[in-house]
């Protein structure tokens, strides 16, 4: 059974934890064409607008804490402050229901799906990974008879 490469994204701001199986492992760097497309992009910026590209990502970064905030007050019934859309004007003898649809047990899913690591190529799956990267592997046999790397 082929063992799948474990792969972080290679853009900072998203950090997508991905497999990829030998025959799609090509040096490939990022989770997704999004991805790669952005980085692509971002790297073709980076020689002038170093300052505009930490800024952005510190904005997608505070989105995103911001949004996983928000997932944990719906977990626990409190009200986001601020936000005048969350208090649901209209309806007035229902609100109890739909907070306890809200936050209830339907966020729990009953049969978790199966999580063997896919190949984010492929979709090839096998419950085999490995963290080093193929030339390492081959690396491997010829260190134990010969000088350290
Ligand atoms: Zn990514
Ligand atoms: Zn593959």
């Amino acid at each position: 059974m082929e063992a799948l490469r474990f792969v972080v994204c290679g853009r900072p701001e998203c950090r997508q934890v991905f497999f990829l199986c030998s025959a799609c492992d090509r040096g490939r760097r990022y989770c997704g064409a999004a991805c790669s497309r952005r980085a692509r992009t971002e790297s073709m910026r980076q020689a002038g607008r170093r300052y505009q590209r930490t800024r952005d990502g510190r904005l997608a970064h505070a989105a995103r804490q911001a949004a996983w905030r928000q997932r944990q007050k719906v977990t626990h019934q409190s009200p986001p402050r601020g936000a005048p859309e969350a208090t649901v004007a209209g309806e007035p003898a229902r609100p109890a229901m739909g907070a306890d649809a809200e936050a209830g047990p339907a966020r729990h899913l009953p049969h978790a799906p199966p999580s063997l690591p896919t190949c984010a190529s492929c979709g090839r799956t096998s419950p085999f990974t490995r963290h080093t990267t193929l030339a390492r592997t081959h690396l491997g046999p010829r260190w134990r008879g010969g000088r350290p790397p």
